[in-house]
């Protein structure tokens, strides 16, 4: 029997793969796609709406993209790049919404106003220094700041509550701030990818291994995890979009730019209030400062939620330890990833990284009065009884050879690219589905360059995210222009200037 071939091999139903997946498709109807997952539904791993925190990161309040330098000014670098990327992502969203490819736009994205609040004179001084520097570009202009108790009463109603006046607060706001039900939108573009002409979904099956070929293409071999009936496709190109499950397929491939890569899982938890008389209480997505200690990610904040349509409260996230990659994945998943090319990167950041394991034990074993104790420092009247324990998904970190020899963890996303640009992989979730159609754009120029080089593909780039190929930090105007533009189509600001 010969094999199927496909000219993208799409590993993987989340974020990612449903992004690159529906660029490409854009751009080139006629290209034969497959995507492949291991669980009966699309988005029911990390991308799902309950197993992220669903901020649209533009990084307008989250705290831990400008850390302060020795010197006491900000570091922007983060902030201006993930805010840019997001731009991208909004661009794109909104073309998809005028072409009838994504539904309205409340079906996976709403206006949330992203908010900051910090108390104690360290922490106020520090957000004020960030407001001034970040509020002069246009970029961050709308940011506003207030040390006023009785302004912060009405932006954060619940956050304010019983809170002593001598306590010295401050908080910012960017009102045009999102809530994206990650999961909704994923689903979406599935559907419209499974609506278009030669693009084929398999849910319910695993891709177990892959090997390239002399000429070039990649022999994939699939399990249908129901039926135990194994297949074997043939893919021009891959794309290993699998989330935690990525990085022991890379492992597989044997490309040498895997080489050395290791992932260190962090797990998390939420506290969730779905009581009516509470969740209407506030609408703002609010973001304190990281315990000392605590890995970047673990930025505590209060979160009005629209998954599927309904409406709750979101508070955490509050760290774990497992040695799963995945949600449904195995506790094997671990130890199985240690390899000889990585085990002595995965030594050195164990030894040196002792602080963030001992701090991820001590989050898992918190009890429920505790984590309502770290809810209180944000909204001081919350009671044990409105708030239940709800499991987040898998973060996988990336370890990495550092150049001293060791090994060292980061907190970011890294795209994974063979030489010969014939298979991909993302490994990291970090800041994860808000920026991955900025992500999936510089994947298709790596991958596909020949391809991107035509005028055709150029035209359809710019046709879907207008500022493609220009620098939104260094071009003001076409910030002001693209961003109006999304705002109003995806209706998160009407009045935008
Ligand atoms: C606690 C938490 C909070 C987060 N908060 C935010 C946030 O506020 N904003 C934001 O933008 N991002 C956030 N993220 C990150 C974001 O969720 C991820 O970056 C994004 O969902 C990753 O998408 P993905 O497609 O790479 O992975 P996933 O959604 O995990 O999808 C990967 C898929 O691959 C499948 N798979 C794995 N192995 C195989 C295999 N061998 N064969 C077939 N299928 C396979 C899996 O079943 C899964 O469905 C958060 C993540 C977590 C965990």
């Amino acid at each position: 029997m010969t094999a199927k071939s496909v000219d993208v091999l799409l590993v993987g139903a989340g974020a990612m793969s449903t992004a690159l997946g529906t660029l490409l498709k854009q751009l080139d109807p006629s290209l034969d796609m497959m995507m492949v997952e291991q669980l009966d539904h699309v988005a029911q791993e990390s991308t799902d709406g309950w197993n992220n925190a669903g901020t649209g990161h533009a990084a307008y309040c989250e705290l831990n993209y400008t850390p302060m330098l020795k010197d006491g000014s900000i570091d922007t670098t983060k902030a201006f790049k993930i805010n840019t990327a997001f731009e991208v992502s909004l661009q794109f969203w909104a073309y998809l919404v005028k072409q009838g490819a994504l539904p309205t736009p409340r079906q996976f994205i709403n206006p949330t106003p992203h908010q900051s609040f910090v108390w104690g004179d360290e922490n106020v001084a520090f957000l004020k220094k960030r407001y001034e520097t970040l509020s002069q570009s246009v970029a961050f202009k709308d940011m506003e700041y207030r040390e006023d108790p009785e302004v912060l009463r009405q932006w954060m109603p619940l956050v304010m509550q019983n809170r002593s006046p001598d306590e010295k607060v401050a908080g910012t706001r960017v009102r045009y701030g999102s809530d994206v039900d990650f999961g909704s939108l994923a689903r979406n573009m599935a559907e419209c990818l499974n609506r278009s002409e030669n693009f084929a979904m398999k849910l319910g099956c695993k891709v177990k291994d892959l090997v390239k070929q002399p000429d070039g293409q990649w022999k994939v071999e699939i399990k249908d995890l129901k039926s135990g009936q194994h297949e074997t496709v043939v893919a021009k190109f891959v794309f290993l979009g699998a989330g935690g499950g990525a990085l022991p397929l890379l492992q597989k491939s044997n490309i040498v730019e895997g080489n050395g890569y290791g992932g260190f899982p962090v797990s998390g938890q939420w506290l969730v209030c779905k009581k009516p008389e509470i969740v209407s209480k506030h609408l703002a997505k609010v973001y304190g400062k990281a315990p000392i200690g605590a890995p970047p990610m673990s930025v505590p904040h209060l979160d009005t939620r629209i998954i599927n349509g309904e409406k709750a409260l979101l508070f955490g996230p509050f760290a774990g330890f497992t040695t799963k990659f995945l949600k449904q994945g195995s506790i094997f998943d671990l130890p199985k990833s240690v390899k000889m090319d990585n085990i002595k990167s995965m030594l050195s950041v164990g030894k040196n990284n002792m602080d963030l394991t001992r701090y991820l034990i001590s989050e898992v074993l918190q009890s429920h009065d505790s984590r309502v104790d770290a809810l209180r420092k944000f909204f001081p009247d919350a009671k044990n009884e409105d708030w239940t324990l709800s499991y987040a998904g898998q973060r996988v970190q990336i370890i990495k050879k550092d150049p001293a020899g060791g090994g060292k963890l980061e907190f970011g996303t890294e795209v994974i690219i063979a030489e010969d640009g014939s298979i991909s992989a993302l490994l990291g979730a970090s800041p994860g589905a808000s920026t991955a159609v900025d992500t999936m754009v510089t994947l298709v120029e790596r991958c596909f360059a020949d391809r991107m080089a035509s005028p055709e593909w150029q035209a359809k780039m710019k046709e879907m995210i207008p500022s493609y190929g220009q620098s939104l930090i260094e071009n003001p105007e076409l910030l002001r222009t693209v961003r109006k533009y999304s705002l109003e189509t995806l209706k998160l600001d009407e009045n935008y200037e």
